[in-house]
């Protein structure tokens, strides 16, 4: 089943201690784009860099391994304080084992997270590890999206307003 997710969830935020806990997982081998960020966007998506300290409060291993080129991972790899793998092939195994190697985990306890079942998906299930899918983050960049989140800005702010 090398296209099939050991776990789908919306978003990276979804994972928590007790995700972790129940899954047995001790590490995250992390995708970029449209996992931790927008495609091309210079910064984090919202809530990322926060969720990446309490994983690091837990004790989580982490490290990124994307496909996409060191010039676009390293500022934003290194801004978040992860370690990281440019030109990871996926799914080819090179760039997943030499996260593996970085990482010192099992690989049964080591999930790849990622937004794309025939890299990320598949390349965790050829290096023989967890693998967690996860919607991509563009796909709400659409009209569509930006209404609603127009709309929940208005919403949100007025409900902050009625709590003064
Ligand atoms: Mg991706």
């Amino acid at each position: 089943m090398l296209f099939k997710p050991s776990l789908w969830i919306k978003n990276v935020l979804s994972i928590n201690e007790e995700f972790l806990s129940k899954h047995g997982i001790d590490a995250l081998i992390l995708d970029l784009d449209n996992t931790l960020s927008m495609h091309g966007d210079p910064a984090a998506e919202q809530g990322i860099p926060e969720w990446l300290d309490r994983m690091r409060a837990l004790g989580v291993k982490m490290v990124v391994v994307s496909n996409n080129t060191n010039r676009r991972v390293a500022p934003l790899a290194r801004k978040l304080g992860l370690p990281f793998v440019a030109n990871g092939a996926k799914p080819l195994t090179i760039g997943i084992t030499r996260a593996l190697r970085y990482l010192g985990t099992e690989r049964a306890r080591t999930a790849v997270v990622g937004d794309q079942i025939f890299t990320d998906v598949m390349g965790g299930n050829l290096a023989r590890t967890k693998t967690i899918l996860v919607e991509p983050f563009h796909l709400e960049k659409g009209v569509l999206f930006k209404i609603k989140r127009a709309a929940e800005s208005i919403v949100f702010k007025r409900d902050l307003t009625k709590l003064k």
